[in-house]
């Protein structure tokens, strides 16, 4: 990213909310259900599987926790009775309630989980910044063990120096593990800072998960991460139910069907809601060009 880009990614936050909708529109599925299963739909013609995200995070109210709980439960109804295929639940703890109280969000998972488990679907726990990350692994190690493996699944940043203790003391047999960089901007005493350095610790813990019999959500754009992860694929000789790319809505679509092309099971991880601020924000920071572009509308040149 260019020194401009750079800047201008540095200060989103105070650009405009309206321009940031604007520009984050490709990155969000909508703000209602309707809009997200419509999109699912979309994906499914192209061949892809789907997780949605049910916008919001860091709560600081019951109240709100309490309604993304519901929220979740009418998604999954609402999957089941419009027979909506293979599209699974992306959920962050901090919408639940996490930094509020730990005991509350195990109980909100829980009743979310008890309904995925009604209709038969799956819940991956998004991975936060750092202040989450033990509270998160407990309430997955938790989970996993009321719901088993086939319900629920974790998340792990390569960006992090702990990733790859966290993967050997999680991955057993059958379990459902998500792999990606990391996006929150971690102190260099617990984060790597430098591209090559997370990459390393990518293609290392896929490894490891490989080689302990994880089902593995292979989250990544990098093309040099796809390619390091299809030679280990290779290696480890794994048939395609055992793992699955997965891109984010609106980035690198042309990438995305190039790897369903190659006979690669793809899923889309798919937000909405009303609450899509802070989430386009780290998107719009992640592309450069979608940077300058928002530069550019605000001098009046885009
Ligand atoms: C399905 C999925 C789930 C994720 N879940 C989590 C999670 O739970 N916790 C977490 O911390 N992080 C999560 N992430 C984000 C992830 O950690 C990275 O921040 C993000 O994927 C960018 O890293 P990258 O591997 O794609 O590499 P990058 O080097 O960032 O991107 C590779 C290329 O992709 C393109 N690109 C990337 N982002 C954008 C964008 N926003 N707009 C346009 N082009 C772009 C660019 O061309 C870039 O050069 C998730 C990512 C995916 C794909």
């Amino acid at each position: 990213m260019g020194l401009i880009d750079r800047t201008i990614s540095m200060t989103l936050p105070v650009v405009p909310k309206p321009v940031v909708r604007y520009f984050s529109r490709p990155y969000i599925a909508g703000t209602t259900m309707a809009d997200a299963l419509n999109v699912v739909r979309e994906l499914g013609e192209q061949g892809a599987t789907s997780t949605l995200d049910v916008l919001g995070e860091f709560v600081s109210r019951d109240e709100e926790a309490s309604a993304n709980t519901e929220a979740y439960i009418k998604l999954f109804k609402r999957i089941e009775s419009e027979s909506v295929r293979e599209a699974h639940a992306s959920v962050k703890l901090t919408a639940l309630g996490l930094l509020i109280d730990a005991d509350r969000c195990l109980e909100n998972m829980r009743q979310l989980m008890h309904q995925a488990e009604a209709s038969g679907n799956f819940v991956r726990i998004d991975m936060e910044d750092s202040s989450c990350t033990d509270k998160t692994l407990a309430i997955y190690r938790r989970l996993r063990e009321e719901f088993g493996h086939h319900r629920v699944g974790a998340v792990f940043q390569s960006r992090l120096h702990r990733t790859l203790a966290d993967v050997d003391e999680h991955a057993v047999q059958g379990a459902n593990f998500r792999l990606c960089k990391g996006i929150y901007l971690e102190p260099e005493s617990i984060a790597y800072t430098d591209d090559r350095r997370i990459r390393k610790n990518f293609v290392e813990a896929l490894d490891r998960m490989f080689g302990s019999g994880v089902f593995v959500g292979i989250a990544t754009h990098d093309d040099w991460l796809v390619e390091e992860s299809i030679r280990l694929i290779g290696k480890h000789g794994l048939m395609r139910d055992r793992y699955e790319f997965q891109m984010l809505l609106g980035v690198r679509e042309p990438l995305r069907r190039q790897l369903i092309a190659d006979g690669h099971r793809l899923r889309v991880y798919v937000p909405f809601g009303a609450n899509w601020y802070a989430y386009s924000v780290r998107r719009l920071r992640e592309n450069p060009q979608i940077a300058g572009h928002v530069f550019r509308a605000l001098v009046g040149r885009g």
